[in-house]
């Protein structure tokens, strides 16, 4: 028996000594260790060892199991780090290959426009502020001057949230809410997402807006058309023909709406002015004394003009565009024109 387990090691390191793969290993391992292997079935028959040499063939198993399970754990060691080894040379990155490009979004056209405002009338000494867009009755309209059996609440369909709560449809309650806090002199600009139950080719249900409102000693509807005038040319063109217009606000008096000179057809008359050569750009008016007394300024010494207009026609008018919907399809191939 002991002569056996002799032969055994010495075939079994043989196979060792040319074993190459992980595979040829493992066989090894399960050929002479595993539960049917040789060495196992060795052990099994100690029975038929003589008393005098069971300690001894015992010893000498254990130790030619020792022996191979270290011999096998070592070549598969070292067969992992090859194998590593021969993946990091076969895997090479070559690092002049151009990347993956990182897709970039774009500034929305109503953002971008919203943004230029902004930027020409913080150099006119205006600062932004917000408000929210779920809005109190009160500040929608009360406060505007607009009480709950004015037939102005018809010129404005309103999304109700609850009988006092609605979603404001104008930036104006802002101007509300900054004149309860802070006492004039002030230049305030509101820029917001606005709500009104519409929907056609130049309406949607939430648009944008933009309000400002100056409240000073001695201000008047001269301060007023200048400092539009200076904004329109600003954002439309040196060139920029101006009319202004009488209308009717509840919340200013005077009021006037500010038109300027088709930008498409210069006067001659289209399609986007209806023939008529002229466009609307925005409301605007000498802030009415009964919205002063409900943020108890005194209309004695103060007094303000308050304008406001649509980003997205503004949007229209400056790129070209005839259909207000497209601002919020999210068409990627229309948003990566501008
Ligand atoms: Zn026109």
């Amino acid at each position: 028996m002991i002569n056996e387990l002799k032969q055994l090691e010495k075939n079994a390191l043989a196979e060792l000594q040319t074993a190459e793969t992980e595979d040829q290993f493992s066989n090894i391992r399960t050929r002479y260790l595993g539960r049917k292997g040789l060495l196992t079935g060795l052990l099994r028959n100690i029975a038929q060892v003589s008393d005098a040499e069971k300690p001894l063939f015992g010893k000498l198993c254990n130790e030619l199991k020792n022996l191979l399970d270290a011999r096998i754990e070592e070549a598969l060691q070292r067969q992992a780090i090859r194998n590593k080894e021969d993946i990091l040379l076969k895997e090479k990155i070559d690092v002049t290959l151009p990347g993956n490009a990182i897709k970039c979004g774009r500034i929305h056209p109503v953002i971008q426009v919203r943004r230029e405002i902004c930027a020409i009338f913080a150099s006119f000494g205006f600062s932004v502020v917000e408000g929210p867009e779920v809005e109190l009755d009160y500040y929608n309209f009360e406060a505007l001057n607009i009480p709950r059996d004015h037939p102005a609440r018809d010129m404005q369909d309103t999304f109700y949230i609850s009988d006092n709560v609605v979603l404001r449809t104008h930036t104006s309650p802002v101007q509300v809410r900054i004149m309860e806090k802070v006492r004039p002199p002030l230049r305030i600009l509101s820029p917001g997402k606005v709500y009104r139950p519409d929907s056609d080719v130049s309406h949607t249900p939430m648009f944008h807006q933009i309000e400002g409102l100056l409240v000073d000693k001695g201000v008047s509807f001269g301060d007023l058309k200048g400092i539009l005038t200076a904004f329109l040319k600003k954002i439309f063109g040196e060139g920029t023909i101006l009319r202004f217009r009488p209308s009717f606000f509840p919340f200013t008096e005077p009021s006037a709406e500010v038109d300027i000179r088709c930008v498409m057809c210069d006067g001659r008359g289209c399609r986007v002015c209806g023939q008529s050569g002229w466009l609307e750009i925005l409301g605007s008016g000498m802030v009415d004394p009964a919205v002063f007394q409900n943020v108890n300024y005194d209309f004695e010494e103060y007094t303000g003009f308050a304008f406001g207009l649509g980003l997205e026609r503004i949007a229209m008018l400056k790129y070209g565009i005839s259909d207000i919907r497209l601002f919020f399809e999210n068409d990627i191939r229309f948003l990566k024109q501008f």
